[in-house]
């Protein structure tokens, strides 16, 4: 399963993908707040940013009362029906990682989709903080910069290039 996933010691806090996914949003007319949040606590000098994990469990899917989430059969995302979705705000309240919010004018659940499988937030990062590919491949990722710091691949892969 393809997520969403931040290298958050790259994460510079520009907001563009805040911006790009609220652009995205409007342009659909599927909610006014964005799906990916950028949280900067000054007091510890640090950058939280995060999105949707498409959890292989979802809570949030399994106390929905209507079924009005479910799984996209093609990006295998967690995906809103917003004609069943009664606004009841369960799914906001299991959600453990606290990426399901409501609509406010809509009053109805909204969460990343993952643009229909080409995240535009993904786009956007200009500090490529932001990649869309499986879990596993984050595990590989950090194993191969683990290597080039150490000095253990003299060489970076071709697609170490964008790293
Ligand atoms: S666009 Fe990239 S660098 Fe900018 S806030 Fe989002 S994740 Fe961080
Ligand atoms: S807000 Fe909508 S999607 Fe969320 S639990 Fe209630 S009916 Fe289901």
């Amino acid at each position: 399963m393809n997520v969403v996933f931040v290298e958050l010691d790259r994460c510079i806090a520009c907001l563009s993908c805040e911006r790009a996914c609220l652009f995205q949003q409007a342009e659909l007319k599927k909610g006014d707040r964005p799906n990916i949040f950028v949280n900067v606590d000054m007091d510890r000098r640090r950058i939280f940013t995060g999105t949707c994990l498409q959890c292989e469990t979802a809570l949030c899917m399994e106390v929905c009362p209507v079924s009005a989430l479910t799984r996209d059969p093609e990006t295998e995302a967690v995906v809103v029906d917003k004609e069943k979705c009664l606004g009841c705000g369960m799914c906001v309240t299991a959600c453990p990682f606290g990426y399901m919010h409501l609509d406010e004018s809509l009053r109805k659940a909204t969460k990343c989709d993952l643009c229909g499988g080409n995240p535009k937030c993904v786009q956007m990062c200009m500090a490529r903080a932001l990649h869309f590919g499986s879990i596993n491949s984050l595990a590989e990722l950090k194993r191969k910069q683990t290597d080039l710091r150490l000095g253990l691949r003299a060489v970076p892969d071709h697609e170490d290039d964008d790293q």
